[in-house]
């Protein structure tokens, strides 16, 4: 019989297959759907309980005030925290309770957490019920298989990362909860494929401009001023002047897929005109068009020169073009972020799937944003990334699942990189 520490710990997380299973069953029958932000006090206290009776000190941390907090809807965070035998860093692992909507085209039920072929189906398996399923098996072996173990781990069910995450990690960094030396490394079981770690992700700014017009009967449109033709002269500026400026800037980002590694602009809804009534439009020039758009910026990028850009086409439009005017509204924002690849916990999770997986992991950045940002920018944690069993494509999709194979090597890659972590004997 080996007496290899790693080894046995992975045969530690082999043992506990099936209670990994009822697990992340249990979690994907709680319809934490977001909005409006379901059951979220359940499912906390299912973490929280499950933790306590393994030892951790649980607390429930609820985000009075944030968007969508109410009597009906509490925003609950839980936190569960377990000292050991000597001091030494902590590390956290941080999962979304929260799904998104079901919508169509489902053909199981997507709460009923049905295990097909290897994989277990439901809302939230892949994004993320199945890898913080995956982190407290992870944790729950590595105590088990020392009772020495220096160090603090900690896990975290956290809600509202669908929706920003300022009921959620937002609110707790706020509070000094991902905050050294509270914490010193932090895993986010993201669905990022099982042999990939995500070091960062790309910015976002939404903004909403208007264009202004004037009013006037339908059959004198030469009376008015059409609101709708000067959102298509922006519309025209952004194909001419932005987007080649866009598509020709690269980021060194290991975005991931490579048609991320640009700057991205979506336009993401164009509204102008006043709306049909009974069927029947109404015979008016429209004096207002509002066109939101989705700009997702590269670590080179800052957002105030990424506003600057579009600001300066809007104005060149005020000189050119008669009776142009505008408004832009912020609605959103996050700046890129994007952790040491080098650091502590990216190397010691490499180190692991190598061992785990006998291959190199791939490093890579996200083109959307997770929770690490709050972490990053809020909490000012640097040593954070994402690493989880779900398949990255998956994720939102009806008929969402995840591999339980794929849960059981990350399971193992996260107890020996948490291990390596609190040994502080990462490569
Ligand atoms: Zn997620």
């Amino acid at each position: 019989m080996s007496t290899d520490p790693a080894e046995m710990l992975c045969k530690s997380v082999d043992e506990r297959r099936e209670e990994l299973v009822e697990l992340a069953r249990s979690l994907i029958r709680f319809p934490t759907v977001n909005p409006p932000g379901e059951v979220y006090r359940p499912c906390a206290e299912f973490i929280g309980e499950r933790m306590r009776a393994r030892g951790f000190a649980v607390e429930y941390v609820r985000a009075a005030g944030t968007p969508g907090d109410s009597e009906r809807y509490p925003r609950i965070n839980v936190i569960a925290r377990r000292e050991g035998a000597a001091p030494g860093p902590c590390v956290h692992f941080n999962s979304h309770i929260d799904v998104v909507q079901t919508g169509s085209g489902w053909t199981t039920d997507p709460f009923a957490a049905a295990v097909t072929d290897g994989k277990i189906y439901g809302r939230g398996a892949c994004d993320m019920k199945g890898g913080l399923a995956a982190s407290i098996i992870a944790v729950e072996a590595l105590i088990d298989s020392a009772a020495n173990l220096p160090g603090t781990l900690e896990i975290s069910g956290t809600v509202d990362e669908e929706s920003g995450g300022y009921g959620g990690v937002h609110y707790l960094a706020e509070r000094g909860w991902f905050s050294s030396p509270r914490v010193n490394h932090v895993l986010i079981p993201e669905p990022l494929n099982v042999d990939r770690i995500c070091i960062g992700h790309r910015g976002v700014w939404w903004a909403e401009i208007e264009t202004l017009g004037r009013m006037a009967h339908g059959s004198m449109p030469f009376l008015g001023d059409c609101a709708v033709r000067h959102m298509n002269a922006v519309l025209d500026r952004f194909e001419r002047d932005l987007y080649p400026k866009l598509a020709a800037r690269r980021t060194d980002m290991p975005v991931v897929p490579s048609g991320a590694r640009h700057s991205t602009l979506n336009i993401n809804s164009i509204h102008g005109g006043q709306t049909e009534s009974q069927g029947y439009p109404a015979p008016v020039v429209p004096d207002s068009c509002r066109m939101v758009i989705d700009r997702r910026l590269l670590i080179e990028e800052s957002i105030e020169s990424v506003k600057g850009e579009v600001l300066e086409l809007l104005d060149q439009l005020v000189n050119d073009r008669p009776g142009f005017r505008y408004s832009i509204r912020d609605i959103f924002e996050v700046r890129p972020t994007m952790a040491d690849r080098n650091g502590p916990v990216a190397r010691s999770t490499a180190a692991a799937v190598r061992r785990v997986l006998g291959r190199d992991p791939e490093f890579i950045c996200s083109p959307g944003t997770y929770d690490q940002k709050h972490i990053d920018r809020v909490g000012k944690l640097r040593d954070c990334i994402a690493y989880g069993p779900g398949i990255l494509d998956l994720a939102h999709q009806p008929d969402e699942y995840v591999v339980i194979e794929d849960m059981i090597n990350s399971a193992k890659v996260m107890a020996l990189s948490a291990r390596t972590l609190l040994l502080g004997t990462h490569p």
